[in-house]
């Protein structure tokens, strides 16, 4: 992509406007007709968009509830692992002396209407040092153009490699193209891209243009730990058992929302079942639930809906040991740095 077709995509960020951006980026002919489709999926066409739409402008004034404590030194001068969850899918791990960022957002809203709920978990100030952030795919509440801003720029920042073209020029020590089973490995920090089930575009019309995935998951490995980072996916026994083959993972990110509505987001969400399930299709030791109770998002009841659903099968199952529900903020330090 030229340098100026990047800037327009980022002004188009900017303003947040996704449909409007559609002959701003494809120009002429075949711009207007994306337009016209566009307005036709996110418009009173469809109803279950409309309704999508009705409960976002119903929530804009909601308050943005503050964080009740933010940790101010997140990276540890010494620990084994330690996990920081910063709202929705916005985690931070440190490994030893590596530290790692997935999906960061820091905004206040994401996309053309989505609003924070809650504050982020996490001063992107207090991080002065990153070695990898991992963006999981290019929707808007993952791949935040403000907020990577934000980040110290010693980091590697790894893209799925469809999202490649979407990736403004921050100054990152090397922006990877993140490809399935193609391992990266920089003094002694091994990250593997892994297979998931999602979907692409960041727009909504552009969905079908890229001939490379816009989604991933990570696999994080360093001095014998191993943890998984999901980003979003829908459930699926193959790629999960098949990654439970390849990796003996300690703990694993795994979102539990949206839930609703169910039939739609069933094939690119798990919800809090299809999540365990996930999990033990893994055989990993621990698992921490992201990707709810930050964004006002899908058509949940309730803004706790997935963690009281969570929270049930957790009571039913006696699983309370083992997956761990944080609140926004919180660190946990999972291993200690061994004497
Ligand atoms: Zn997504
Ligand atoms: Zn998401």
């Amino acid at each position: 992509m030229t340098r100026m077709g990047r800037i327009l995509r980022i002004l188009a960020d900017a303003f947040s406007a996704r449909m409007l951006s559609v002959p701003i980026i494809v120009g002429g002919q075949r711009g207007v007709v994306l337009l016209s489709l566009s307005l036709i999926l996110f418009s009173g066409c469809n109803s279950l968009a409309s309704r999508f739409m009705a409960r976002a402008v119903e929530q804009a004034g909601e308050p943005i509830r503050p964080v009740e404590r933010i940790v101010a030194s997140p990276i540890r001068a010494s620990v084994g692992l330690s996990v920081l969850w910063a709202g929705h899918a916005t985690v931070l791990i440190q490994i030893h002396d590596k530290v790692i960022i997935t999906d960061p957002v820091f905004t206040r809203t994401v996309g053309l209407l989505a609003k924070r709920s809650v504050a982020p978990g996490l001063d992107p100030s207090s991080l002065t040092r990153l070695d990898a952030i991992l963006i999981s795919h290019i929707h808007f509440d993952h791949f935040s153009y403000g907020s990577l801003d934000q980040l110290p720029r010693s980091a590697r920042l790894f893209v799925p490699s469809g999202g490649i073209e979407y990736t403004p020029e921050y100054g990152f020590a090397e922006t990877r193209p993140a490809k399935s089973w193609q391992p990266f490995e920089m003094d002694g920090l091994r990250i593997t891209p892994v297979p998931v089930k999602h979907f692409g575009g960041r727009y909504g019309f552009d969905a079908g243009w890229n001939s490379e995935p816009t989604w991933t998951g990570y696999v994080i490995e360093y001095k014998g730990t191993t943890v998984f980072f999901a980003g979003d996916t829908g459930y699926d026994p193959l790629i999960f058992m098949e990654i439970g083959k390849r990796f003996r993972i300690d703990v694993a990110l795994i979102p539990i929302a949206p839930v609703e509505p169910r039939d739609f987001m069933r094939n690119v969400h798990t919800d809090p079942a299809d999540a365990l399930q996930l999990f033990n299709d893994l055989g990993a030791r621990l698992m921490i639930p992201i990707h709810y109770a930050t964004f006002f998002q899908g058509l949940e009841p309730t803004p706790a809906h997935a963690q009281t659903l969570l929270e049930q099968l957790l009571d039913q199952r006696g699983l309370h040991e083992r997956v761990k529900i944080l609140g926004i903020g919180e660190q946990l330090i999972i291993k200690e740095e061994a004497r």
